[in-house]
């Protein structure tokens, strides 16, 4: 006994060794060091800490100190760009695998990671069921299988990946252990991430998990059928750095631009912008040089700013996983801070309405998926593995469909696994040369770098008279010896001289097709599984509804706190991820409407006293002053309180 625990503290020591050294924390946090010493001992861990727990180091310390490399798989290109630099910068070499990127880029990434001395690569997890993935896995020494938002995986959380389904089929073929994390997964959801993680027929997970307290976050909801105006009093009240989440496009500029007008200092950011316009307004709100930053839900994924004084939510969310991971990016430093939710009579009709468009019949969704092979003009039997530029509009208006129900098909289709979809994606240049060898030389060409240039792809190119091949811009750049802007100059240049076909780099949705086009009616879309994904929907939408619902400024609010029918906001969101054993947080609207109460009638604490004794077994009137008979009687005539033993 004394041995294993003294190997234990000694592998805790080399762990904190490990955290100093890179990341030159002195001690790691609650939890982390359970997860990272679970991990160190070979058990597969679902590890479940909030936003900004720092969930990152929980996997990267104990992968640091095994032999091999890490496999981890996320769900965000961005989001794997920004660890990859991170890690980086730390001295630590890592790769990353995702979306867009070309065979050739692909090839070497897995190369380096087979033979390279890497210690970590970042996956998209369609990447997974990749032919060229498959054949590296043999030859890949890995450590670990990192699932990052390991809730991605189960079709009952609130934002399933069908993709997330091809790690449990890496789970036979490879021994490494499991570390999956997230900090929104209900019970029920952290059960189905281990039983899809688990090699086959054998569950042996650690789930280890710290509280989801933030004490120093304040659970405000307010009704309200004037939300400017409420919004305009918020924002000027409040100091510091804020977010206000609002659902449309339009909104955020059109709020920002309200309050920009009362002399506020605010900017607005959404998935329409230029990804370098986003990533500078980003920036702006980091530095605190914007004040404000009104958004939808693309805002803040991945965004460390400790600093943020108040998260304002100005229209209803669909989930209780979207809304605690959202209003919890207030207060990061711990200091005092704001989560302030509006909404309306006319959020709880836009939730229905969601609730309706976010399930077409399924009818209408196979329809959809032809549809859009043929737009592509896709036959039947074909087109597995074609990823597609798609724009939403254009598809829309051509076969004259509504807007957002045309979108939910679409993602519906991507849950079923029949294709992924993605938004902001990279895409490479692509190059095909039109004129054929011979003739290459017998051109003139206008500029002496165009030569150099041509050599350079056709060597490494090989198919690139055939077809537009993708080439890594930045490679051709350094193998012909220009800069990167020259090279497109050059290449733009080659096309005008119609030498080459060229096809620029663009930021752009995709679908990319998981198998062939099947034939009408064999679209695999089970009624069964549609019925408990729309039941599922519905639970999340209705422990919203539930959790706004409660009012504290209602007229009979004291009547209804009395009656155990307001609870503490902390304590709703807590237990609905699962966390039974929570107190009162004192200091949301709900615990403010009882203190207020309290202090203006001493009465109320005895009769809360009285009705906690009443739960747990007989009284008789004899126990209660006569000063609170009136108010007891009335509790009895609600049926809040059976009547006394004696009566
Ligand atoms: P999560 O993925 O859980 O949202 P991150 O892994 O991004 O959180 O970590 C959030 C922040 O906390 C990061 O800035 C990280 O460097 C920091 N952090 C993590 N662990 C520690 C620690 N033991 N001591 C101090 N800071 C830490
Ligand atoms: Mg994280």
């Amino acid at each position: 006994m004394r041995v294993t625990e003294d190997k234990k503290s000694n592998i805790i020591q080399d762990a904190l060794e490990v955290l100093r050294k890179y990341w030159g924390y002195n001690s790691f946090r609650l939890q982390q060091e359970a997860i990272v010493s679970a991990a160190l001992e070979g058990s597969d861990v679902l590890a479940m800490l909030p936003t900004g727990g720092g969930k990152s180091v929980c996997f990267q310390v104990p992968a640091l100190m095994k032999d091999g490399i890490a496999l981890v798989v996320t769900p965000l290109i961005s989001l794997m760009k920004d660890q990859v630099q991170n890690l980086e910068s730390r001295g630590i070499k890592a790769l990353a695998i995702h979306m867009g990127m070309s065979s050739r880029e692909v090839d070497t990434a897995l190369n380096n990671a087979a033979y390279g001395d890497f210690k970590f690569l970042y996956l998209s997890p369609e990447r997974l069921a990749t032919r060229i993935f498959q054949d590296y896995l043999p030859v890949l020494n890995i450590s670990y299988i990192v699932v990052d938002e390991a809730h991605c995986i189960s079709q009952w959380g609130y934002d399933f990946r069908p993709d997330y389904l091809n790690i449990g089929q890496l789970r036979r073929y490879c021994d490494a252990p499991v570390l999956a994390l997230t900090a929104t997964a209900t019970p029920e959801v952290a059960e189905d991430i281990m039983d899809r993680l688990s090699r086959p027929g054998f569950r042996n997970f650690k789930l280890i998990r710290s509280g989801f307290e933030r004490p120093n976050l304040s659970y405000i909801v307010r009704r309200s059928e004037d939300k400017l105006g409420q919004l305009r009093n918020i924002c000027s009240k409040l100091k510091g750095s804020g977010i206000v989440y609002v659902r449309s496009r339009r909104n955020c500029e059109e709020l920002s631009s309200f309050l920009n007008s009362l002399g506020e200092n605010t900017s607005f950011y959404h998935a329409g912008l230029s990804s370098a316009l986003r990533t500078m307004r980003q920036e702006e709100w980091k530095s605190g040089k914007v004040r404000i930053m009104c958004c939808t839900n693309a805002f803040g994924m991945g965004i460390d700013k400790p600093d943020v004084r108040f998260v304002l939510h100005y229209d209803l969310p669909e989930s209780p996983e979207a809304y605690f991971q959202e209003a919890g990016r207030a207060g990061r430093d711990g200091k005092h801070s704001y989560a302030v939710l509006l909404w309306s009579s006319s959020d709880i009709r836009r939730l229905k309405q969601i609730e309706r468009t976010s399930f077409p019949s399924l009818e209408y969704i196979e329809g959809i998926y032809h549809k859009i092979h043929l737009m592509y003009q896709i036959p039947y039997d074909a087109g597995e593995g074609r990823m597609l530029k798609f724009d939403l509009g254009a598809f829309c208006s051509r076969f004259k469909l509504q807007f957002s129900e045309a979108f939910y098909a679409i993602r519906y289709l991507e849950r079923e696994g029949h294709w992924s979809y993605a938004e902001d994606v990279d895409i490479p240049t692509r190059v095909q040369i039109i004129v054929s060898r011979t003739a290459l030389y017998d051109i003139p060409l206008p500029d002496a770098a165009m030569m150099p240039l041509l050599e350079c792809l056709m060597r490494n190119y090989p198919g690139i008279f055939s077809s537009a091949v993708r080439i890594d811009e930045d490679f051709v750049a350094a193998s012909a010896g220009v800069q990167q802007g020259q090279l497109r100059q050059l290449l733009y240049n080659l096309s005008l001289n119609h030498i080459i076909r060229y096809i620029p780099a663009a930021n752009s949705t995709v679908i990319c097709l998981c198998h062939n086009r099947w034939r009408p009616g064999n679209v695999a879309l089970s009624p069964g599984r549609y019925r408990q994904l729309q039941d599922s929907f519905h639970k999340r939408l209705e422990a919203m509804t539930d959790y706004v619902a409660m009012d504290s400024d209602a007229p009979d609010a004291a009547v209804l706190l009395r009656e155990g029918k307001l609870q503490c906001r902390s304590r709703y969101l807590l237990a609905y991820f699962g966390q039974a054993e929570s107190g009162d947080c004192g200091h949301c609207d709900i615990c403010r409407l009882r203190k207020r109460i309290k202090e203006a009638d001493p009465a109320e604490d005895r009769l809360e006293k009285f009705i906690n004794i009443e739960k747990s077994g007989h009284y008789s009137l004899g126990d209660i002053p006569a000063a609170d008979l009136p108010l007891l009687r009335s509790l009895i005539a609600r049926g809040t309180v059976p009547p006394p033993g004696d009566a």
